[in-house]
C-alpha cells in the first residue's frame, strides 16, 4: 500500500511528532508532492515547503517538489498505483486511482500521521454498487461527460459512502485517460472508491509507459522500491483480479453509453447535469475557462483542447487558464506542439500543480463571473469567489466555450449526428440486503482507558444537506499552515459559511444537553453532512462559537 501527502503533509509531520514517534515504520511507501499552493512564493510558503523537503531527505521519503505535478497524477505516472493494489492519500480524490484498477481511498491527515507511525489502516469495507457501462460512446462524447451525467443522473446519493466497481461492455472503449477522470470524480457522484478493471487495454497503456520511460525509477532501487515494474505488471495482468461469481451488490447502476451527448455539470453543483445541446440555448455567456487539474490535464486532454483552438483565438473578455497535470505532462504536451497552440490561440499558463481548482493563486473567479473548467468540482466558493458560478466539462467544451465566449460545443461536434434521446437510458436495480450478522462483542476493539462513553456539550445544527468541504471551509484556508483556531473558527462560523445560517436561525434556542463527559460543542447535522470532506480540523474550533453565536 503506497500512502501520499501533498501540501498537508506539513501537519502530518506535526500530527506524526506529537504521537511521540521519530521513526516512520515504512518510509518506501510514503511519497510527498507538493501541488496544491504551487504558485504562492511567500516566505511563509516556501519555509514550508522546505521543511517538508528537509523532513522527506532525513526519513527517506519520495520527495516531488512543487512545479513537478498534481499528486495523483503522479502517484500514477510514476508507478506507485497499479492494478490490484491499494493506495491511500490524504486527499479527496485517491478515487482517482480507480482508473488503474487499483484500489483508491482518501484519508484524513490524523490517518495519515497514524500510517506513517504503524504502517496500519482500518478501512471500513463499504457496500459495493456495480455500475454497468454499456454500449459505445458517439464521437465527441468524452469520459467526462460519463461521469457528469452519472452524477447528475444518479443525484439521489445512490452512490454514497459506496465503492463503485465499473463492469461493462463499454468500458473496452474508453481509454485509461479517460477511465481516470471518471475515478476521479467519483468523488463528486459521492463514492469512496471508484474502480476499473484490469484488461488488455490498460496493459497496452501500462506497457506504453514502459517503453517510454524504461521505467526509470527502477534504477533506484531495483526490486525492493514499492513500485510497478515489468514482474509486478505481469503478475498482475495473469491475476487479472475479478468480482466473485455471484457477488453480492448493494445495487446495480447502468448507462447506456451510446445514447449519451456531451454533459455540462451546474451551476455549482454537481448533482445538477444538463445536455450541451440543451445548455446552450439561451447561450451562458462566460468569463473565465479552466484547462487545469488531475481531473482532466493529461496530454489528451490538452490535445483535444488544442484541437479545437488550433488557428482560433480566445474571445475577448475571456480569460483561458491552462496548467499540465505534471512537469512530463506539460513535456509531451509541448513535443506535441499542443501546448504552443493552446499559448497561441491566448491561453494564460500556469505552472503545473493544483492552483485554480482549489481556489489558490491566480486566475480566480471573481464576484459575478461566471466560469467553465474541466476540473472536478464547481462548488460555490470552490474555485473563487462565493457569488461566482460554475459548471464543469471536458476540455474539449472548455475550449471551444474559451473561444466563443459561451459555453458551447466544438465546432467539430455535429449536434445533428448526436444520439436523439430527451435522457440517456440508465437502469438501476436495488439487491436485497443480506442480513447483517450478529456483531461478537467479544472481537471488537475494546475502548482505550480513560476514552469517554458519552460525549455531551451544546449542540451546533448545520440546517443544509449535503453541506460541501467548500461551503464550510475554502481552500484557500485549509493549506495555511500557520492560521490560528480563532482565524479558523471565523472562517467556519463566517458569513460565507453555511454554519453561518446557524448563527442567524438559531440563536441560543438550540441548545440541549446530552449526557457526557466533557461539555464540548456537539455538531447536528442534516443528511450527508461536509459531504466529499477531509477537512474536519476546523470543526474542532468550534468551541469559539460564542464570539460568533450571540
Ligand atoms: S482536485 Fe484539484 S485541488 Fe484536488 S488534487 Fe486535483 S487538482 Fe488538486
Amino acid at each position: 500500500m503506497c500512502r501520499m501527502t501533498h501540501d498537508n503533509t506539513g501537519p502530518v509531520i506535526s500530527k506524526f511528532l506529537s504521537l511521540q514517534c521519530s521513526k516512520l515504520d515504512n518510509p518506501r511507501q510514503l511519497i510527498f508532492a507538493l501541488d496544491h499552493d504551487v504558485q504562492n512564493q511567500s516566505a511563509t510558503n516556501l519555509t514550508k515547503y522546505k521543511k517538508i523537503e528537509a523532513f522527506a531527505k532525513e526519513h527517506g521519503v519520495d520527495f516531488y517538489p512543487a512545479g513537478r505535478g498534481i499528486g495523483h497524477q503522479i502517484v500514477v505516472e510514476e508507478g506507485y498505483a497499479w492494478p490490484g493494489k491499494m493506495v491511500v492519500a490524504s486527499d479527496s480524490h485517491s478515487n482517482h486511482y480507480g482508473g488503474v484498477g487499483c484500489l483508491g481511498t482518501a484519508i484524513v491527515r490524523t490517518d495519515a500521521a497514524g500510517i506513517w507511525a504503524t504502517g496500519k489502516f482500518w478501512w471500513q469495507i463499504p457496500r459495493v454498487v456495480q455500475v454497468s457501462l454499456d454500449g459505445r460512446l458517439s464521437p465527441g462524447v468524452t469520459g467526462k461527460d460519463v461521469i457528469v451525467a452519472l452524477a447528475g443522473l444518479f443525484n439521489k446519493d445512490e452512490v454514497l459512502n459506496a465503492a463503485i466497481e465499473f463492469t461493462g461492455p463499454g468500458i473496452e472503449h474508453i481509454s485509461i485517460d479517460e477511465r481516470l477522470t471518471i475515478a476521479n470524480m467519483t468523488t463528486e457522484w459521492g463514492a469512496v472508491a471508484g474502480v476499473f478493471p484490469v484488461d488488455e487495454k490498460l496493459e497496452e497503456w501500462y506497457r506504453g509507459i514502459f517503453k517510454k520511460t524504461a521505467m526509470r525509477y527502477l534504477s533506484k532501487d531495483g526490486e525492493s522500491h514499492p513500485r510497478l515494474n515489468e514482474a509486478r505488471l505481469q503478475e498482475t495482468v495473469s491475476a487479472k483480479p475479478t468480482a466473485d461469481p455471484g457477488a453480492h451488490y448493494a445495487s446495480r447502476l447502468s448507462l447506456d453509453l451510446s445514447t449519451l451527448v456531451p454533459y455540462v455539470s451546474g451551476p455549482n453543483s454537481v448533482k445538477v447535469a444538463t445536455a450541451l445541446p440543451t445548455l446552450m440555448n439561451p447561450p451562458i455567456k462566460i468569463n473565465k475557462a479552466y484547462l487545469v487539474s488531475c481531473t482532466n490535464s493529461r496530454a489528451s486532454d490538452i490535445a483535444s483542447a488544442a484541437a479545437v483552438l488550433k488557428g482560433k483565438k480566445v474571445a475577448d473578455g475571456v480569460e483561458f487558464y491552462i496548467a499540465a497535470a505534471s512537469s512530463r505532462v506539460q513535456e509531451d504536451a509541448e513535443a506535441a506542439g499542443d501546448w504552443q497552440t493552446l499559448i497561441d490561440a491566448g491561453a494564460k499558463t500556469l505552472p503545473a500543480g493544483c492552483g485554480p481548482c482549489i481556489g489558490l493563486g491566480v486566475g480566480l473567479l471573481e464576484k459575478g463571473e461566471v466560469g467553465i473548467s474541466a476540473t472536478n468540482r464547481n462548488y460555490k466558493g470552490r474555485m473563487g469567489h462565493p457569488e461566482a458560478i460554475a459548471y464543469l466539462a471536458s476540455p474539449a467544451v472548455v475550449a471551444a466555450s474559451a473561444a466563443k465566449g459561451v459555453i458551447c460545443g466544438p465546432d467539430s461536434l455535429d449536434m445533428n449526428a448526436l444520439p436523439k434521446y430527451e435522457k440517456p437510458i440508465i437502469s438501476i436495480v436495488e439487491e436485497k440486503s443480506t442480513p447483517v450478522a450478529a456483531v461478537d462483542e467479544a472481537s471488537l476493539e475494546p475502548l482505550l482507558p480513560g476514552f469517554p462513553e458519552y460525549f455531551e456539550g451544546p449542540l451546533v445544527f448545520a440546517p443544509q444537506d449535503n453541506l460541501t468541504t467548500d461551503g464550510m471551509y475554502p481552500g484557500k484556508y485549509t493549506y495555511q499552515d500557520d492560521i490560528t483556531p480563532e482565524r479558523q473558527a471565523e472562517v467556519v462560523m463566517g458569513k460565507s459559511s453555511y454554519l453561518y445560517i446557524e448563527r442567524r436561525l438559531t440563536g441560543r434556542k438550540l441548545r440541549p444537553r446530552i449526557r457526557g463527559y466533557r461539555p464540548r460543542p456537539q455538531i447536528y447535522p442534516l443528511h450527508n453532512f461536509i459531504h466529499l470532506s477531509i477537512r474536519l480540523n476546523p470543526l474542532f474550533r468550534l468551541q469559539f462559537r460564542n464570539r460568533f453565536i450571540p
